[in-house]
């Protein structure tokens, strides 16, 4: 009776103390203490996993651990077994398998344990692994989510960050700068934006490789970093574009816009010294476009339509830089933006100028050295239904940039051609001159641009010798060789070319005999005047010079008054055209002047 009782409460004890806390560790080392003392044992351990320990409670003291690790092997493998019994020179060892989990090994010195009590312990095996399984399934769980939360916050830091240079991206930008304009809005004081565009990086890439060019930003970004004080964040938003956010500079908004200029001027600095990449040199510059902030016509704005505006407007000021002479810096005004406006307008309906048929081409005479009408210039004029008359000189850029050019042109092409096919019909002019066409750089450098041009020829039965075309400078910065191959096969199909504008731009030369040109139009700055200017007579009489030595036709563009004309009739000119003679004009009252 009394050792019924004794078994009882070792049974009910021994239960009590399993599941007492979901830490494996902590629940079995409360298990194992309690039956270590209420089984008088020497030792007892748990292996998990058929071979690993787990615990021991008291530590194991036995030096022959690895003798009683090979017994607890080999009674796991034995999967019928439920307890062994084995004796190792003093020591009863006594296997018990906690069922899918391992082995509970019971040690006593000198002395068996009661085989009651041990029968009594089975029961108690299935309940033990129970609540192993149970600590071991919350460990399981902690650590399912302890991993989702840093794959997620990993993910986080990695939307953030620009992945080559490691900084801050645009979202990570965005988000300091709402919170940078909320505060300036607050405590008054003016911070700046500084949008960063590298000089001529893509000449690196393309030359060097992109490897060369990664290597480059990210040495360009850490730079960049050691200009950048606490709170200020350095982002890189595009390929080669940096921008940086400079906080309380000051609430005083020159003393801030000095505070820019010097950061700005800093950042040039950092640029300058050399970069050494796989035996590489590079020196580099940058352009800097900086607004300050708050603006005070922005608080009608939300934060966010305010960062974009900013963003934007520093975009446009470095836009500024580029277009000037690169490596500087500027701060955005307004005349910047009102600029800007009309540009968009302008591209916006661009698009539809065609569909809705607000294109016409203009004609403009060219006079020959007697007096007679040699041929014309087609112009492009543009009335919009939204905008007005718009100048080509502020469209065709934009045509150009976005790639619409190749659309007009081709349009502008069709018009003159079909002009020149309904010519005898209409005017029964004798006409016998050509008409010469604008064509853009882009155009030009086209690769099907001799197929096209010569497939709309056919399409109106033009012969080739009424058309000419006219191309500028630009055509021949990019590759000299392809635009002289370009010009040979045109002039093998009786195409001629004029290089227009002669002289505004970098008129180089060295380059001038290698083209297979017909005429030279000299730019018309170099005309205004020239009666009265001893420069430009000097400038225009050496090109003539020029154009004889080479064979080559001159035509002097925006002849505008008889004393003009009058100085230049003694030249050697082939044509003239200009005001003076006639204005560009519409395609009928160019037909009327054909009489
Ligand atoms: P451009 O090819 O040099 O055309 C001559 C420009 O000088 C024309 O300006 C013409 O109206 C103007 N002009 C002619 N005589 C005088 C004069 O005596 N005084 C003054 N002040 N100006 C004179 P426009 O039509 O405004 O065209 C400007 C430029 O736009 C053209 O310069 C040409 O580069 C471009 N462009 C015009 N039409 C086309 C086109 O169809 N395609 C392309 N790609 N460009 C075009
Ligand atoms: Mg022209
Ligand atoms: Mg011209």
């Amino acid at each position: 009776m009394n050792k019924t009782l004794q078994i009882i409460s070792i049974q009910h004890e021994l239960s009590m103390n399993m599941g007492t806390d979901l830490d494996l560790h902590k629940m079995l080392n409360t298990f194992l203490q309690r039956a270590h003392n209420r089984l008088s044992l020497s030792s007892i351990s748990v292996f998990y996993d058929e071979m690993e320990k787990v615990l021991s409670f008291p530590m194991h003291e036995d030096k022959n651990v690895q003798w009683l690790s090979a017994q607890v092997v080999i009674f796991a493998k034995q999967e019928q077994l439920t307890h062994q019994y084995l004796q190792h020179k003093d020591h009863h060892f006594y296997f018990l398998t906690v069922p899918n989990f391992g082995v509970l090994v019971l040690e006593r010195t000198h002395q068996v344990i009661d085989k009651m009590i041990l029968n009594s312990l089975l029961p108690l095996l299935p309940k033990l692994a129970t609540s192993c399984q149970a600590c071991i399934d919350h460990q399981n769980l902690l650590d399912e989510i302890a991993g989702r939360i840093r794959a997620e916050q990993s993910l986080i830091a990695q939307s953030l960050l620009d992945p080559l240079t490691g900084i801050p991206n645009r979202k990570l930008f965005n988000l300091n700068l709402s919170k940078a304009l909320d505060k300036a809005s607050k405590d008054g004081k003016f911070g700046a934006i500084f949008f960063i565009d590298l000089d001529r990086f893509k000449l690196i890439n393309d030359s060097l490789g992109h490897s060369v060019g990664d290597q480059v930003l990210k040495n360009i970004g850490q730079r960049f970093l050691t200009c950048t004080r606490e709170g200020d964040t350095l982002a890189r938003v595009g390929g080669d574009e940096f921008v940086l956010l400079a906080l309380d500079l000051s609430h005083d908004r020159n003393v801030a816009a000095d505070k820019a200029k010097h950061i700005a001027e800093n950042l040039s600095k950092l640029i300058a010294k050399p970069i050494e990449i796989e035996g590489n040199t590079l020196t580099m510059s940058i352009s800097t476009g900086i607004i300050l902030f708050p603006l005070i016509d922005h608080k009608e704005m939300t934060t966010e339509q305010q960062s974009t505006a900013l963003v934007r407007s520093a975009d446009l000021a470095m836009y500024r830089v580029k277009h000037a002479s690169r490596n500087g810096y500027s701060f955005f005004s307004q005349d910047l933006q009102f600029h800007s406006d009309k540009r968009t307008q302008i591209e916006k309906h661009l698009h539809t100028a065609i569909r809705n048929d607000e294109f016409e081409v203009y004609y403009q005479p060219l006079i020959d050295a007697k007096g007679q009408l040699a041929g014309a210039e087609a112009l492009l004029r543009w009335n919009s239904k939204e905008l007005g008359f718009v100048s080509p000189a502020d469209f065709i850029p934009i045509a150009e940039e976005s790639g619409m050019i190749l659309e007009f042109g081709n349009w502008v092409l069709a018009q003159v051609c079909q002009l020149i096919q309904s010519w005898p019909k209409r005017s029964g002019s004798t006409f016998g001159g050509y008409i010469s066409v604008n064509i853009s750089p882009r155009q030009f450098l086209q690769q099907d641009f001799i197929d096209k041009t010569l497939a709309t020829l056919n399409t109106y039965r033009v012969n080739s010798e009424q058309i000419r075309i006219e191309i500028t400078e630009g055509v021949t910065l990019g590759n000299i060789d392809l635009s002289v191959s370009k010009m040979q096969k045109l002039r093998a199909y009786g195409i001629h070319c004029m290089l227009d504008d002669f002289g505004s731009g970098y008129s180089s030369l060295s380059y001038l005999h290698k083209l297979p040109l017909k005429t030279i139009k000299i730019d018309r700055s170099f005309i205004s005047n020239i009666d009265q200017s001893k420069d430009h007579q000097v400038i225009v009489e050496a090109i003539i010079d020029i154009c004889e030595h080479f064979e080559l036709e001159c035509i002097v563009e925006g002849v505008e008054h008889k004393g003009e004309y009058q100085y230049l009739s003694s030249k050697k000119v082939t044509a003239f055209q200009g005001y003076y003679f006639h204005k560009p004009m519409n395609k009928q009252n160019f037909l009327d002047v054909c009489k």
